[in-house]
């Protein structure tokens, strides 16, 4: 990121994003429709990576334990659409709400809880609502009540009494009085399977992945060799009617989420929340992302679930949040709440007998009572849940980067290894040979990493759209690779070439690749 104003930062990077087919707006031939995205050629590939890279140290390749050992993680794809008890079970029917107020003048929604007032100080005259753009509502004041903006409280729209409602000038209005008093709004998106469109027939979609998880853990226990402490990683979509979704892809109506549900007996539930916050922020850290733009924000007592033990959340200083930070993957210890609700509404037994345990216990000289006891039970659950697409949009603003001395003005410095496209390979000119040595140097490259051949073009031009998609490496076949088998390799983040031997061009590209 650079110096640039927020707003400007996001809207080049949107605008490179469609412009180079990261992400387009869903059904845009049709004017596109709020809080949907389609990921495209490059979008794909890049969503793919960071994914892959979760999959790969979540469930091929786990961290390391406290105890030194593997921690033990299997995956899972489960369905989207489940039964609609489920939702009742898991408390989502009743409260996966967001306060929402309207606009009676202007018919704008927004999130109540993301409205922001500024109240004048001394009681007197109105105030100003905003949900972004606190300058705009400054501006407001000045127009409107002649006052100083700096006479004025900021608050959340949500914390004022009813009655100063009537005082409140809408984030996109003047006349004061016209925003509702705020009132619960579902995020269930619903959906009716089968023929019957009835009450009966009404079920959701998912609005996180973590419930089809749970709904498993018994399978799991009984069909693999999985023993507690172990966890359930799943990557898929997700749904919820968000009221504004907006910020580009960070607030989305359909997005995909990349989740673990790591099960523990409730003795180390504690243990292994540290274990996870670490953890996650390591990987995070591990994508390229500046530590200073990462950071952690505790759940206050009042704002935990009443099952959770504690909570965190990973944020990510955003164009749009700086200098402050937004969320990106929250980290909860979800105490025994999932699996007991699961066990009290199906009627099935959803806890767990420690072996290990008993075992420990036994050679301790614990009482047969206290074995009894202390080796069946719920277990505990600690659970990393982060935006798959939201960690999209934070690598595309951790790699965006304006320099008005290149040909293409901006260029994403992406990490090698989850760059869209790793190696562009062009010949100089498309003649004297030169295109078939390209050509074959593609085809042996292709078998391992993604590459682009091209060969129209001014190769300043080619260097430029490659800057702009964040290609690490490019590799040009001029004049004199015919005469000595040397190649220029083109590095993108200082724009430097060097010449090696065509055959290097394999091991060179392998040790910046990996890792
Ligand atoms: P918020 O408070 O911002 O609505 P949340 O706390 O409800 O988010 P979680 O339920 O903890 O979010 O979801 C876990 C992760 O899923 C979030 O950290 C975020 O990365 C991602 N996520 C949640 N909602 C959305 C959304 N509407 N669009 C994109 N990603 C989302």
């Amino acid at each position: 990121m650079s110096d640039t104003p927020a707003a400007s930062v996001m809207d080049a990077i949107v605008s490179l994003c469609k412009r180079r087919g990261f992400i387009y707006p869903a059904s845009e031939i049709y004017g596109g429709i709020r809080g949907f995205w389609d990921y495209g050629p490059l979008g794909v590939l890049l969503k793919n990576n960071i994914r892959d890279d979760w999959w790969r140290n979540m469930v091929e390749c786990p961290p390391i334990g406290p105890d030194g050992q593997p921690v033990e993680i299997v995956g899972l794809d489960s369905a989207i659409i489940q039964h609609p008890k489920v939702w009742h079970a898991s408390g989502h029917v009743d409260s996966f709400n967001d306060p929402m107020v309207d606009d009676r003048e202007t018919k704008g929604r927004y999130r109540a809880d993301h409205v922001k007032v500024l109240v004048p100080r001394d009681g007197q005259g109105n105030s100003f609502a905003f949900v972004e753009d606190r300058e705009a509502a400054e501006k407001k004041i000045k127009r409107d009540a002649r006052r100083n903006p700096t006479d004025y409280d900021e608050v959340i729209l949500t914390t004022l009494p009813p009655e100063a409602y009537a005082r409140v000038v809408g984030p996109d209005t003047r006349t004061p009085g016209t925003l509702t008093e705020p009132r619960a709004f579902s995020l269930m998106l619903d959906t009716y399977p089968g023929p019957i469109r009835d009450e009966d027939n009404k079920t959701y979609l998912r609005p996180e992945t973590a419930q089809g998880i749970f709904l498993q853990f018994k399978n799991v226990v009984d069909t693999t060799r999985v023993k507690v402490p172990f966890g359930i990683a799943q990557v898929g979509k997700s749904f919820r009617n968000e009221v504004t979704p907006r910020n580009f892809i960070f607030r989305s109506r359909e997005f995909e989420q990349m989740e673990l549900e790591f099960f523990c007996p409730p003795d180390d539930a504690l243990m292994w929340y540290e274990f996870w916050r670490a953890q996650r922020m390591a990987w995070w850290q591990s994508l390229g992302i500046d530590p200073s733009h990462l950071c952690y924000r505790d759940h206050d007592a009042d704002e935990l679930a009443f099952y959770s033990k504690a909570t965190v959340d990973i944020e990510y200083k955003y164009p749009f949040t700086a200098p402050g930070f937004g969320e990106l993957e929250g980290i909860a210890h979800r105490g025994d709440y999932d699996l007991s609700q699961h066990a009290k509404h199906s009627g099935q037994k959803l806890d767990y007998f420690d072996q290990d345990l008993q075992l420990r216990l036994k050679e301790q000289g614990t009482s047969a009572e206290e074995i009894k006891t202390r080796s069946r039970y719920v277990p505990n659950v600690i659970e990393p849940s982060s935006g798959l697409t939201r960690g999209v949009l934070v690598l595309l603003c951790e790699a965006y980067r304006r320099d008005e001395s290149r040909p293409s003005g901006e260029y994403l410095a992406f990490k090698p290894s989850l760059a869209p496209v790793k190696v562009g390979i062009f010949p100089l000119v498309n003649k004297e040979g030169m295109p078939e040595i390209a050509s074959k140097l593609y085809m042996d490259l292709r078998q391992k990493y993604t590459c682009e051949f091209d060969a129209k073009q001014s190769i300043g031009k080619r260097y430029a759209r490659m800057d702009e998609i964040g290609t690490p490496y490019c590799v040009t076949i001029d004049g004199d690779t015919l005469k000595d088998q040397t190649v220029t390799v083109r590095d993108r983040d200082s724009a430097t070439q060097q010449r090696i031997n065509i055959d290097q061009v394999g091991s060179y590209l392998n040790e910046r690749l990996s890792g």
